[in-house]
């Protein structure tokens, strides 16, 4: 069982020809609305791949917070820990220019409500292998979560995203770190991801930054290994991290190998990077199998 802790927001997304200055108006050319949120796109992803999942988190009691509890729920995944909350459901409000340079404002709502953990967040760690945290909810939770799992002997799987500094106590309680090149430059203050890598791995745990359509590199203690990238034609590159941590911790938790389960993350991850959107683009566990045997 995979527990996730994190956020779900509705990605409301606007095409433009050029973005709107300041006090200017402009006329849009498409508008279309995608579930999402890192917590929520990670658990779509493993429960695709094939895992059992609980996802907990909050949304708003209005017709966001609805498509994605019927998403989650459709997708197999356990629901009990999604509270309703009295703030709207979270937003990203997403502006993509005709150069594909977007800007995007997030209002967590419900998120921001997630401040402490509860009976039912206590309950959904408790039965599971594996907690999956990302950063999109109050920080002071996320630390609260990690040493819950930790104390219970429930690994902590942590994307570091958005990234911002973490405080050690957070650090010390996550078993794998899973950043990409920018966050991993900026937690470990050092430019090259490579170099960021080994100085987080420094500290024990395994680590895993992901390279982009370079692939990724794990680092285990002392040693280090790539895990290439498929090479695919990317389409749409939108949350192909959540898609590799999902199915990462989908093989971990039925105890695959490493190495097996972490290229079965890239697998999935390159399924995803050929399709556009987010949520839409995630492959289940057949598509995964029948690439892999390619
Ligand atoms: P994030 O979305 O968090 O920035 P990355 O861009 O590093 O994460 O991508 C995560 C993983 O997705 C990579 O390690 C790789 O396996 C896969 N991936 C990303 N982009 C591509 C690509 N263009 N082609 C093939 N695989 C890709």
């Amino acid at each position: 069982m995979i527990a996730i802790l994190g956020s779900a927001n509705m990605d409301l997304v606007v095409t433009v020809e050029r973005a709107p200055g300041r006090g200017e108006t402009v006329t849009g050319r498409t508008f279309v609305t995608v579930p999402g949120g890192k917590g929520a796109n990670q658990a779509l992803a493993a429960a695709r791949a094939g895992g059992q999942v609980a996802f907990l988190g909050a949304v708003g009691g209005d017709e966001f917070g609805r498509g994605i509890t019927d998403l989650l729920t459709g997708a197999g995944i356990d629901v009990s820990g999604l509270t309703v909350s009295d703030q709207p459901t979270g937003t990203a409000h997403i502006t993509v220019d005709a150069s594909g340079d977007n800007s995007i404002v997030v209002v967590p709502g419900a998120n921001g409500t997630v401040t402490a953990l509860t009976d039912a967040h206590r309950a959904g760690i408790d039965a599971a292998d594996l907690l999956l945290l990302q950063l999109e909810l109050p920080l002071g939770l996320v630390v609260e979560a990690a040493r819950y799992a930790r104390s219970r002997g429930v690994r902590v799987v942590l994307t570091p995203a958005p990234a911002v500094p973490l405080p050690v106590e957070l650090l010390d309680a996550v078993d794998v770190l899973v950043p990409n090149e920018h966050e991993a430059a900026l937690l470990a203050g050092v430019d090259d991801p490579v170099a960021a890598a080994r100085n987080l791995a420094g500290r024990g745990g395994d680590v895993v930054v992901t390279l982009g359509s370079q692939g990724a590199l794990w680092l285990h203690d002392g040693g280090e290994w790539p895990v290439p990238a498929f090479p695919v034609q990317a389409v749409d590159t939108t949350a192909a991290g959540d898609t590799f941590v999902g199915v990462l911790a989908v093989g971990l938790a039925e105890g695959v190998e490493w190495a097996e389960a972490l290229r079965r993350a890239a697998a999935a991850a390159a399924l995803s990077v050929q399709r556009p959107g987010a949520s839409s683009s995630m492959p289940h566990r057949a598509e995964i199998d029948a690439f892999l045997a390619k």
